[in-house]
């Protein structure tokens, strides 16, 4: 009897540890699934720090690349952006043209000198006053540019001299060095001498201010060598208009330099050989009404029909009443007007 209830108990027994033992791993099943899903979630959660640091390199590296990111984000706002560059050529063009500057309200223009030496006057000019002769009621200025030339120099000089007249010479440097003697005669005669550039190379002339500045410089080394001055007159090549702007001016007057340009021109530029018949009338129909002119014409060479022309030019001066001056820094300029805008 006991030995049978000791096999009933040691089967329970068997039992219950079997029950426990089964118990316990679905326990540890459980337990270890619970630990799984964490470890799961730490993986995922491990695994997205590893994802975020890849965008964390993947970020900076865009942003160190903005040329990456940039294409993408400018076509995208391109939209928006469009109508912000539309106001821009606006922009532009108000920032481009200096139109407000070329037309302040209280600040006139002026192309020239007042004959009481009050300088021209324009946005960004700034001319010194200067002094300048008093003048008879009718002047005239003759003035030969571009040589000089053995082939009109000398006549030209032999007239003026036969005349009892003066003119004013804006000769080359270049001319000069090949034809020293000829801008001595110039001066010795009595003329007035100016500088009219070294090369009269437009493309080197113009390139720009310091560049023309280099360039009279140049001019007048070689003037000062040959008759020892230095000219303070200048004619620019083919006049100030569209080749001058302010900086130009600003800077010839910095230099003391003065600028003429012309009032008359005898149109002897017009053509290789113009017909001194057309050079006198060219003459005759823009000097009335001028109390000073200032007559363009060349001492070029080839121009022989301005001289042809001279002795009648000269002389229908004279019956006019005028009277003949050499240009120096005395003398107000004749200034043309668009070279302050140009
Ligand atoms: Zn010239």
């Amino acid at each position: 009897m006991w030995r049978k209830h000791w096999r009933i108990w040691r089967l329970t027994l068997v039992i219950l540890i079997l029950l426990t033992n089964i118990y316990l791993s679905g326990c540890q099943s459980d337990k270890l699934s619970a630990v799984v899903i964490p470890a799961s979630g730490t993986i995922e959660s491990s695994g997205k720090p590893e994802i975020a640091s890849e965008d964390e390199v993947r970020m900076p590296q865009s942003l160190d690349e903005p040329k990456v990111i940039s294409p993408e984000q400018t076509t995208e706002p391109s939209p928006q952006t469009k109508p912000e560059t539309f106001p821009d050529p606006k922009n532009e063009a108000n920032l481009s043209g200096p139109v407000p500057e070329k037309s302040p309200p209280n600040t006139p223009i002026h192309p020239y000198y007042g004959l009481d030496g009050t300088p021209p006057s324009a946005p960004g000019l700034a001319m010194r006053k200067r002094v300048f002769n008093k003048e008879p009621e009718r002047m005239a200025y003759l003035t030969f540019d571009d040589g000089p030339y053995p082939e009109t120099t000398p006549r030209i000089l032999k007239i003026l001299q036969d005349e009892g007249v003066k003119a004013t010479f804006f000769v080359l440097g270049r001319q000069v060095e090949r034809y020293p003697d000829l801008l001595k005669a110039e001066y010795e005669q009595g003329q007035g001498i100016g500088n009219h550039s070294y090369s009269h190379d437009y493309s080197s002339v113009y390139r720009s201010p310091e560049a023309f500045s280099s360039e009279i410089k140049r001019a007048e080394d070689v003037i000062f060598k040959t008759i020892g001055v230095r000219p303070r007159i200048l004619r620019a090549p083919g006049g100030t208009q569209g080749h001058f702007h302010v900086n130009y001016y600003n800077m010839l007057d910095a230099a003391n330099y003065l600028v003429y340009d012309w009032n008359v021109s005898s149109g002897d530029a017009a053509a290789p050989l113009v017909p001194a018949d057309q050079l006198i009338q060219n003459i005759e129909t823009q000097v009335p009404g001028k109390s000073r002119v200032v007559i363009l014409m060349h001492d070029a060479g080839v121009k022989t029909t301005t001289v042809d022309a001279l002795p009648r030019i000269v002389n229908y001066l004279k019956q006019k009443g005028y009277s003949f001056g050499v240009i120096t820094e005395k003398v107000a300029p004749v200034l043309f007007p668009g070279g302050f805008n140009s």
